[in-house]
């Protein structure tokens, strides 16, 4: 059955082109035409023009993107900056890496005409420093772009300078919290910051910053290019656009499907060839393994903010991460909660202590020493942290568990009777598989 919904590669349609992430390539594509266009206008038009569009950040809160530009006192009279979150590292999220090392001109284009509408001088890509391929990639597209006058001084005439600076973070999860970012981006440990100040007022070095995804400001070249007509006739009215969906896990064809918003997971796994063969689908992240798992029974739940709002998840960063029926639940809901008592950065005392308190229970869940009490402790503590703790990363660790005691309390009882009832061999991917992944 041929999906209702449309594939829409904005972002992605020329991935499969020769040297997509060259400069030649990106002319090729229309690429530096926005910025083109941006600069015969004001700065205070461009963020008229990106609010217009109804563009949301793609980074997992969906905030409107114009409307945080906005939020820059213009005449503030200290430096304005502007940094680009390109700090993915949430258990299946996958959409920022691929984006930056197939087509980083998107990016950089990105930033000069944010940073032209917001006036910064200065802007900064703070990028994961595991990921070595990424960052020489990006440092590659930068050396172009300097080379071809889009970055430097009196870029397209007289008056408009701006440096960019590519930095290697260390790979703390708890960077890719924005003030956090920007704290690690100062030199100091990264933890996050008590709010307010947001880092509209007072951001990097205490001056007007704004922090935005990879895919958010790689979305503005297209939208200026095309038009905001061309923008909003995709996706649904709250959530306009298209956009990169990660399915990975137990799925046939995993990879990137940038599409509307809005569109069902029903219909990207059609485009992915269906649930593993031979299995079906028992639960999914919609947005990595931070937000609450959903089942079977949200197949036709519309991805987009509000729709995924309503079944009670959330859209995060779109990684759709599928698991069949031979995934343990619990297992796989432990795996995620020792990563966040790893990466919980110890400023909270909710989230310190909770994580690991967590991460013991599931132990004795596994090993089948586990209690019907410790059911009701792992809900308790969650619901210490959820919401309660000084950063998303406790509400983070806290979705997996409540949601799959919610739709799989079944599965945890039996580990109580019995221990662990799988085969951990049978959940695995083949390598032929994990190739694909
Ligand atoms: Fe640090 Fe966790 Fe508290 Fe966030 S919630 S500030 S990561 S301890």
């Amino acid at each position: 059955m041929t999906p209702r919904t449309p594939l829409a590669p904005v972002l992605s349609r020329f991935w499969d082109e020769p040297e997509p992430w060259s400069l030649d390539t990106y002319h090729r594509n229309d690429g530096y035409r926005g910025l083109a266009r941006a600069l015969t206008m004001t700065p205070d038009e461009v963020i008229a023009l990106v609010r217009d569009s109804g563009l949301r950040g793609r980074g997992g809160a969906g905030f409107p993107t114009g409307t945080k530009w906005s939020f820059i006192n213009q005449d503030d009279p200290k430096p304005h900056y502007l940094v680009v979150n390109a700090d993915e590292s949430e258990p299946g999220t996958c959409k920022d890496v691929p984006l930056m090392l197939t087509t980083p001109h998107f990016l950089i284009e990105g930033m000069i005409i944010a940073s032209y509408a917001i006036r910064a001088h200065h802007a900064f890509i703070y990028v994961r420093g595991e990921v070595v391929s990424v960052l020489r990639r990006l440092q590659a597209a930068v050396v172009e772009a300097y080379a071809a006058g889009y970055l430097g001084r009196d870029i397209g005439g007289p008056g408009f300078d701006l440096e960019l600076t590519v930095h290697a973070g260390a790979g703390a999860y708890i960077c890719g919290e924005e003030t956090a970012l920007l704290d690690s981006l100062e030199g100091r440990r990264g933890q996050p910051r008590l709010r307010p100040p947001f880092p509209a007022v007072a951001g990097l070095y205490a001056c007007p910053t704004v922090v935005n995804n990879v895919e958010s400001i790689a979305s503005v070249p297209p939208i200026l290019l095309n038009g905001t007509e061309w923008f909003t006739s995709m996706g649904s009215e709250k959530s306009p656009g298209s956009t990169l969906y990660s399915l990975s896990g137990h799925v046939n064809q995993p990879g990137q499907y940038e599409a509307p918003l809005g569109i069902t997971l029903r219909e990207l796994l059609e485009y992915a060839g269906g649930v593993r063969t031979g299995h079906e689908l028992k639960f999914w992240t919609p947005g990595g393994s931070s937000t609450p798992l959903l089942t079977a029974e949200h197949l036709d739940v519309p991805l987009d903010y509000e729709g995924v709002a309503g079944a009670g998840s959330m859209l995060g960063t779109k990684a759709l991460q599928i698991f069949d029926e031979t995934t343990c639940v619990v297992r796989a809901v432990r795996r995620w909660t020792q990563f966040y008592a790893h990466e919980s950065c110890g400023k909270c005392t909710p989230c310190r202590e909770g994580t690991y308190w967590l991460s013991q229970i599931y132990e004795r869940l596994e090993s089948g020493c586990g209690t019907s009490a410790d059911l009701g402790r792992l809900l308790d503590i969650s619901d210490t942290l959820n919401g309660k703790s000084f950063c998303a990363l406790g509400d983070g660790a806290a979705s997996p568990i409540m949601s799959s005691l919610r739709h799989f309390r079944g599965e945890y009882e039996a580990h109580v009777r019995a221990g662990c009832p799988f085969d951990p061999a049978a959940s695995m991917l083949t390598a032929t598989e994990w190739a694909g992944v």
